[in-house]
């Protein structure tokens, strides 16, 4: 009788999942809100995060307070195995990860064994980006593991689909001339990919590159994992779903994730009010952006903003700085205070003219700024959290890709989901100015027409019955039956 009892209240315990993000600003932000999605369903998380990110966290966002309404969360830390003092920066990302191979694996194992990470871990979700030491472990211990990438849908396709271009002859790329190439050994992409659009890493001119073996080998980690998750929903993605569905079966989309988290915090009657917003780690948020558009006329205003990472040179700033006042349209600029690294000189006439008509912070409240009635146009450079945010506003965009899979996700902005114009990977003044007149003046209704309704499907997709709603539903089945196996043992 006393063994029954005590099996039936450990099977109602709540099972713990352990989240591993990667350590950068976009994939803890994106985790954190699965955390949270998670959170809400009645899951226990423990967010485990390298020290030096959670210091960087604690330091911008009140992350402690967010989640203080879940008494079953709790944040843990590890070490990356690198000097306090090392800069970690943008650059050093392969030196972070090697770092964490050899000295996060062991101690992450010890603290999975020992109990340090709470004796019931019964799922660990991982950032399928860096975590191959983490899937063997999980299959070592016995513990369910499943991925979560930041990315795209049709990123991730291309990578698992780097051997099949190679057999096809599409890599590599022989010089500049050769962009414009047709690679049609993509399912489900034949007709509108071109070297161009690959994702960063995979425009290789040299088989033999590094990255290229990495990036294949990393994606294809998540066939070994018991699932796979997605921050897109089916009506953006379905097609490209159904082929990543192929090689991994349980492939969960759940996004925009931002905006599912805000609906499922808007039915939550306890905690209602708390604003839901993009935490930042590295920046200071400016919010007088905000004032500024209130006194902006209704979708007057270009938005320009390129993420956390992106650099400008000099030349690249003067070209982007000419054509948003040449076009005559007011803008608000987010130039972070290490976007350029080279002195530079602005011209008076530019510094007039952005007084006049235009506005610059180092970092924005983005997802309110995109949401305001007087933003019409998004020069942005393509990051998916960026795009999805934007989709889900309804705001058409200006894609300059800078690297990783913005390439690509810019040529479905431009060409499959005709949300936009893919500038791609030119910088003039000229273009930057005809592409924000033809954005916010001549093609504008055509652009309200799509956004318009790729934003309904995506409110749609995210809402009770919806199809992100439901593969959420199914994530969190699995988690609990995983829990419950667990626990059994
Ligand atoms: N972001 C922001 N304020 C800014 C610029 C960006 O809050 O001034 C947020 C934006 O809302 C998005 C994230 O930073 O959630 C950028 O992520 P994305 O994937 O678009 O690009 P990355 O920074 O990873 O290149």
């Amino acid at each position: 009788m006393e063994n029954q009892l005590k099996s039936e209240v450990q099977q109602e315990r709540p099972p713990r999942v352990v989240i591993f993000p990667l350590p950068a600003q976009g994939h803890v932000n994106s985790m954190l809100k699965l955390a949270e999605l998670l959170s809400l369903a009645g899951i226990n998380v423990t967010f485990l995060n390298t020290d030096h990110l959670h210091n960087l966290l604690l330091r911008h966002a009140d992350v402690e307070t967010q989640f203080a309404a879940y008494p079953g969360f709790e944040f843990k830390t590890i070490s990356d195995g690198l000097p306090d003092d090392h800069s970690r920066s943008t650059d050093s990302v392969m030196e972070v990860l090697n770092s964490m191979n050899v000295t996060t694996k062991p101690v992450l194992k010890e603290m999975l064994v020992s109990g340090v990470l709470s004796n019931s871990v019964t799922c660990i979700i991982v950032d399928g980006a860096f975590t191959g030491f983490a899937t063997d472990l999980a299959i070592e211990l016995d513990i369910p593991i499943i991925h979560f990438r930041t990315v795209s849908a049709c990123c991730i396709w291309n990578h698992f689909c780097v051997d099949r271009i190679i057999e096809a002859g599409g890599l590599p790329i022989r010089g500049k001339e050769d962009m414009d190439r047709e690679i049609t050994s993509v399912p489900g992409m034949e007709c509108f990919l071109r070297c161009r659009d690959l994702p960063s890493f995979i425009q290789v001119s040299d088989l033999s590159d590094p990255k290229l073996d990495q990036i294949a080998r990393t994606t294809n980690q998540s066939c070994r994992a018991n699932g796979l998750i997605l921050n897109t929903f089916e009506d953006l993605e379905g097609p490209i779903l159904f082929h990543i569905r192929t090689l991994c079966p349980k492939t969960y989309a759940i996004g925009p994730l931002h905006a599912h988290l805000k609906l499922k915090l808007a039915n939550n009657k306890t905690d209602s009010k708390r604003p839901v917003s993009s935490t930042s780690i590295l920046f200071e948020v400016d919010t007088n952006c905000l004032n500024w558009l209130d006194s902006q006329p209704p979708k007057s205003v270009i938005y320009v903003s390129f993420g956390s990472i992106t650099t400008l040179t000099r030349n690249a700033l003067m070209e982007f700085w000419h054509g948003l006042v040449n076009s005559n349209k007011r803008f608000l600029w987010v130039l972070r205070p290490d976007m350029v690294a080279e002195d530079t000189e602005v011209p008076a006439e530019l510094m007039a003219a952005t007084r006049e008509r235009g506005y610059m912070v180092g970092w924005a409240p983005q997802e309110e700024v995109l949401g305001h009635h007087a933003v019409g146009g998004f020069l942005t450079h393509s990051g998916w959290n960026s795009t999805l945010e934007s989709i889900v506003a309804g705001v058409p965009m200006i894609c300059w890709p800078y690297f990783a899979d913005q390439p690509i996700n810019s040529r479905y902005v431009g060409e499959v989901w005709k949300l936009g114009i893919d500038m791609k990977d030119v910088c003039d003044r000229k273009i930057v100015e005809k592409m924000i007149n033809d954005l916010m003046v001549e093609r504008r209704e055509e652009f309200e027409r799509s956004t318009v309704e790729m934003a309904r499907l995506a409110t749609e997709s995210v809402s009770l019955g919806g199809s992100s709603y439901r593969n959420f539903d199914q994530l969190v089945d699995y988690i609990r039956q995983t829990g419950r196996k667990n626990l059994a043992k």
